[in-house]
């Protein structure tokens, strides 16, 4: 008997219509677990580098992590994974909402698509039966209306459907996919899904999961939901309000944006504006968010509310949470009403409401500086809210400007050329991030940025405070309770960190410290994706309900396997280092760890060196960032350096490291 999980994945080859279910090897989820551990081993195994996105043969891998479909609250993402489009890399891009438990209860951990399909189709799966289907009258629908179409067709409406937009089926490199109550965006995984013609994957599952001991299992359970009642009710004080309770970012609950807009670039992530938040402001976007909101929403089995249901004059109703409600509002130079009615379009073509508004931002930059004339924008709208409408259409149709920009910042300035790339400033590994620009540089933002492979920065940062407090009998408070520490050690680093000072930024905390921490918050982070854990309970906030120290007793009760801290960070380090394999085979190298070129005014060249060093050793990586052979036998990953070895890797990294600078590799 399988527990938590069903033992069965879904293979389904486009090309041939051809559908399996396949029985996945239990071995392989004691050493990877599930969601993104067991999805990049099936990556590493099936898609070598030479296969490139937008080819047949690279795989498209929806898999509910371990937990999901499980009593265990906020166990709810699928985590979606591919060969990302515009970083060439692996991308891994999660989604909460309901979508992984019912492929669950449908008897499935894993939907993993493979080939093209010459014509748009869709999936339906109903527990036993799974039918690819004809999804020709769906061209052109947008993600929403897709998925209300295909309920009232099948006459299911509490299937759940995860479905692209016009951006997906054009390939648009920020393409999204959408699943109504939440989206997986990053990495250009919708284009991925559009290029194999696949619009919807439509799921009604019936059936159950297994725990292996319920009794334990439900006890681990009560006691999370008892945290998490008793975070709400005490917020941590001294932290910015997203940190202080549980959740995604409340964006959708609060009014206050002071913190947001005036500490985030506006326009190309280049303005700040430190008195934007006024009296007259907060009124306005009070009355606007109070008019469009009809409803606060959670996800599958969770108490909290990060998103709601928003109706615009005119418009279909939709959903949003977290800080897209101010991207394109920010992108625009406009205002909240703007933001949120450009949005609704922007999430039914299935777009990524990150990099969505700050390629439309860097396109009239262009356009302002002269790089882009009218020659190359006939028909740009005077008006600016009409200017990025006119963009958002001319992207996801692949129109004129519209066929380079749809590639994101860094490959269209590279093809528009007349000094355009100066203006991609906000790029880590050729993907647009946060639009923050900031004064001095953050050693443990740092080395998030430059290593992390999951190209976005609040899915890596969480457990340890963004800042020192200013006065240490309020650091002593805080680390009383502060029981998710790995080890007391945290405790002291954060005790002894001032504003100011020999024990301030950036030298304190020290190098070995600031490793130390990066790995522990990332560490929990992969722990999330594997078990389908939302990180708005877990690795993104200070003080969760779940930790590294509850992890090891839910998987042991939930799933059978015999599991402690060291064994679950064993694998954690295994699977973490099994991404980072795929992407050194990939090309991946030390030149492309590094922050967006102005994210901090203030740099210490010396420093970042010997923080990457530090850190590369820390992982068991050598100066390139490759990891050793010595630390791949560890986590009994040979199979990964016999690869490099006869791929030349290590040979090549030995010979770069010899030169002194290596020229940059695109991959193009
Ligand atoms: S905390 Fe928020 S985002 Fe996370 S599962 Fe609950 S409702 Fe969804």
């Amino acid at each position: 008997m399988r527990y938590a999980e069903t033992g069965f994945n879904l293979e389904v080859d486009l090309t041939r219509k051809n559908i399996v279910r396949v029985q996945s090897d239990p071995r392989d989820t004691e050493l990877y677990l599930g969601g993104l551990g067991t999805n990049a081993k099936i990556l590493w195994d099936r898609v070598p580098p030479e296969v490139d996105a937008f080819s047949p043969d690279n795989l498209l891998i929806f898999g509910a992590g371990l937990l999901c479909g499980t009593p265990a609250t906020g166990c709810n993402r699928t985590i979606v994974s591919t060969i990302s489009p515009q970083t060439k890399l692996m991308a891994f891009s999660m989604m909460g909402g309901f979508w992984a438990p019912e492929l669950k209860y449908a008897g499935y951990d894993k939907v993993i698509l493979r080939g093209k399909s010459p014509d748009l189709v869709y999936l339906w799966i109903h527990n036993d039966k799974v039918e690819i289907r004809d999804a020709s009258h769906l061209a052109g629908k947008g993600s929403n209306e897709t998925a209300q179409i295909l309920r009232k067709e099948l006459n299911q409406p509490k299937a759940q459907v995860v479905s692209i937009g016009l951006a997906g089926e054009n390939r648009v490199y920020y393409a999204s996919i959408e699943q109504g109550r939440s989206s997986a965006s990053r990495g250009g995984i919708g284009a991925v899904m559009g290029d194999k013609k696949v619009k919807a994957i439509v799921v009604r599952g019936t059936g159950d999961i297994n725990v292996a001991k319920p009794v334990e299992y439900l006890e681990q359970c009560n006691e999370v939901l008892e945290y998490i009642k008793w975070r709400e009710d005490n917020p941590i004080p001294g932290v910015i309000p997203i940190f202080a309770v549980l959740g995604s970012p409340q964006e959708m609950a609060i009014h206050d944006e002071k913190w947001h807009t005036e500490n985030f670039s506006w326009g190309n992530a280049r303005l700040r504006r430190k008195d934007f938040w006024t009296e007259e402001v907060e009124k306005e976007w009070y009355d606007t968010l109070e008019s469009a909101r009809t409803r606060l929403i959670s996800c599958y089995n969770c108490p909290l509310k990060c998103g709601a249901t928003l109706s615009l004059p005119g418009l279909p109703t939709y959903m949003m949470k977290c800080f897209s409600k101010l991207t394109y509002t920010m992108a625009t130079m406009s205002n909240l009403e703007f933001g949120l009615t450009i949005a609704q379009r922007a999430t039914e073509h299935g777009l990524d409401g990150y990099s969505t508004p700050q390629v439309m931002a860097f396109a009239l930059e262009l356009y302002e500086n002269g790089i882009l004339t009218d020659d190359d924008m006939p028909g740009l709208p005077a008006d600016n809210e009409e200017k990025f409408y006119w963009l958002l259409d001319q992207i996801v149709n692949r129109q004129g400007i519209g066929d380079a920009l749809a590639n994101g910042t860094y490959w269209a300035a590279k093809e528009i050329g007349k000094g355009a790339e100066e203006y991609a400033h906000n790029n880590i590994k050729k993907h647009e991030q946060l639009p923050l620009k900031l004064g001095m540089l953050n050693p443990i933002y740092y080395l998030m940025y430059c290593t992390g492979e999951k190209i976005n920065i609040t899915q890596i940062e969480g457990q340890f405070p963004q800042a020192p407090f200013p006065k240490r009998e309020h650091r002593e408070k805080f680390v009383k309770d502060w029981f998710q520490v790995p080890d007391d050690r945290f405790k002291q680093y954060f005790l002894d960190w001032e504003l100011r000072g020999e024990n301030s930024m950036p030298f304190y905390p020290t190098v070995p410290m600031v490793c130390d921490i990066v790995d522990w918050m990332e560490r929990m982070h992969y722990i999330d994706d594997a078990l389908g854990v939302c990180t708005g309970l877990s690795s993104f906030h200070l003080k969760p309900p779940y930790h590294i120290h509850n992890f090891p007793k839910f998987i042991s009760a939930g799933a059978g396997i015999d599991m402690d801290e060291a064994k679950l960070t064993q694998a954690t380090n295994r699977y973490r280092t099994l991404v980072r394999a795929i992407n050194i085979r990939r090309g991946m190298r030390r030149k492309d760890e590094r922050p967006p070129e102005d994210h901090w005014k203030k740099r210490f060249p010396e420093l970042e060196a010997e923080l990457l060093d530090a850190y590369y050793e820390l992982k068991g990586w050598n100066k390139e960032g490759i990891p050793t052979q010595a630390s791949l036998a560890e986590l009994g990953l040979d199979y990964v350096s016999k690869d490099f070895i006869q791929r030349g890797i290590y040979a090549d990294s030995e010979s770069a490291l010899s030169k002194e600078a290596p020229a940059e590799n695109d991959q193009e």
